[in-house]
């Protein structure tokens, strides 16, 4: 057993194996969005290093071509992707049997990467992100072309340990075994800061997999369609009294994103039978989800979106509307004009606040982007004062009688990062939780938080 685990025994592959000559330099189409720049901060020693960790891939005679190039990704856009590696033309989870492999796993994870790639699935495709801002299937192309690789000399008597999209090797293992071991973003002890998990991604070390982007298997996000309409609609039973047998008729829900889980709110509501709008700053979301049908009206003004909302809320009808705009307006506006909201939740991406998850009041989306790519330096404390407005709003419509919940999004963290202190229970910091709920806490009852429950030391 001990053997086994013995990474000199793994059985290795190398990138120089797979290619013979080096692929041309890569052609983007336009049209696919692309990851906003990483701002860069490594010192010149980190940067030698990050390079190093990249060139490990790279067969000794390309060093000098690519040295430049990697070097020119790092300076431009904070990671190193390896675009060139990435195989030209659309990339799709084509049909199981057309993958080879030595075993139908490694058929089907090579199906369940492709699709996390595939331009009308992926958020940011030529980064490797899925979705949620920087949930990525692995750090570079050079990782997925050996993965790849891997994937296809798999038997059922091995096991592919793959750590952060870095492919460990392939161990022998017996058919029961997993036949792929996959972590994540991992950082231990002293180093488990944003500081250092930045630092550690620029250097090539780590990799942010949300839920499904670095396990394989997002499915978009028609899979959390009905966790998110359990959610709404047990929030509406729990905290509006809204009986079992009824649903969201004639009530409000406000949240924000139409991205990659956020982008289900819309159909959850629909078949709650409420009513929704969602702020979200990206016009090519709102488009995606428009183009789905799970949004029934875009509009850029939050004086429309709430009266087209209270008309639907009296006809007793559903109706989906996202506001082409930054969530903090729409609230201000709320707040301004006394609207009643019945549910309120967030689903901006707060666990990457500072790296585009959360755009600022008082600048668009392209705007952000922009700034992001600069490292402008007043970026962050424009996140802060956003939040600590948020917050503020927030608070107002719950002491109107909104039920605000956080919804897995780290919201209420960001919000106690950027110097609200008053958001924690004990006034001091997050160790007592927090002043508001989690929707977990909404879906689960207190069972698993009550700290008198005997399961909540396993939570
Ligand atoms: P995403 O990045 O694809 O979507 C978020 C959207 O918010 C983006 O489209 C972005 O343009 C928009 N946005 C950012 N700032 C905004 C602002 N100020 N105003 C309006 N729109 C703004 O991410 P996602 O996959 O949809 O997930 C969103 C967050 O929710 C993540 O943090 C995710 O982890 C969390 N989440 C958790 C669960 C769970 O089960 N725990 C479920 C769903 C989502």
């Amino acid at each position: 057993m001990t053997n086994n685990l013995d990474i000199s025994r793994a059985m290795k592959i190398q990138l120089g194996e797979i290619l013979e000559t080096l692929p041309d330099s890569p052609e983007f189409v336009s049209g696919i969005r692309r990851a906003p720049a990483r701002h860069f901060t490594l010192t010149q020693k980190e940067t030698e290093l990050a390079l190093k960790n990249a060139l490990r891939y790279i067969p000794e005679k390309w060093h000098r071509t690519l040295a430049p190039e990697f070097l020119d990704e790092l300076l431009t856009r904070g990671r190193i992707y390896g675009y060139r590696f990435r195989p030209a033309g659309p990339i799709k989870g084509r049909p199981i049997e057309e993958y080879r492999s030595r075993c139908i796993e490694g058929q089907a994870f090579q199906v369940m990467i492709d699709n996390n790639l595939d331009f009308d699935v992926a958020l940011y495709p030529y980064e490797l992100v899925t979705y949620g801002e920087t949930g990525q299937v692995c750090q570079n192309w050079m990782q997925y072309r050996l993965i790849k690789r891997y994937l296809e000399a798999l038997t059922r008597e091995q096991t592919l340990v793959v750590a952060s999209g870095h492919p460990v090797g392939l161990f022998a293992s017996s058919p029961q075994a997993p036949r792929v071991i996959n972590t994540n973003a991992l950082m231990v002890g002293c180093f488990d800061d944003q500081q250092n998990w930045h630092r550690a991604m620029a250097l090539g070390v780590a990799n942010y997999g949300q839920m499904t982007a670095g396990g394989w298997m997002y499915i978009g996000p028609q899979g959390i369609v009905h966790g998110t309409y359990s959610t709404i609609l047990n929030a509406g039973r729990a905290k509006l009294g809204i009986p079992e047998d009824r649903d969201l008729t004639g009530r409000l829900f406000v949240s924000s994103g139409l991205g990659g889980m956020s982008g289900a709110q819309g159909k959850a509501v629909e078949i709650a039978n409420g009513v929704g709008i969602f702020a979200e700053v990206d016009d090519s979301r709102i488009q995606t989800r428009l183009d789905q049908g799970w949004i029934t009206r875009a509009v850029r003004d939050a004086a429309e979106a709430f009266a087209l909302a209270a008309e639907y809320q009296q006809k007793k009808k559903s109706v989906t509307i996202a506001f082409h705009g930054n969530v903090v307006d729409l609230l201000e506006y709320a707040v301004a004009n006394d609207i009643k909201i019945d549910l309120l939740s967030d689903q901006t991406s707060c666990h990457a606040v500072y790296e585009g998850g959360y755009c600022p009041q008082g600048v668009s989306f392209e705007e952000r982007t922009e700034l992001l790519k600069s490292g402008h330096a007043g970026f962050k404390e424009m996140v802060d004062t956003t939040l600590r407005h948020h917050y503020e709003l927030i608070n107002t419509l719950t002491r109107r009688g909104t039920y605000f919940f956080d919804y897995g999004n780290s919201f209420l963290k960001a919000v106690y990062d950027a110097g609200v202190t008053k958001i924690c229970k004990n006034g001091k910091n997050p160790l007592d939780g927090f002043i508001f709920q989690s929707y977990v806490e909404d879906l689960m009852g207190p069972l698993m938080f009550d700290s008198t429950a005997p399961f909540a030391g396993f939570v």
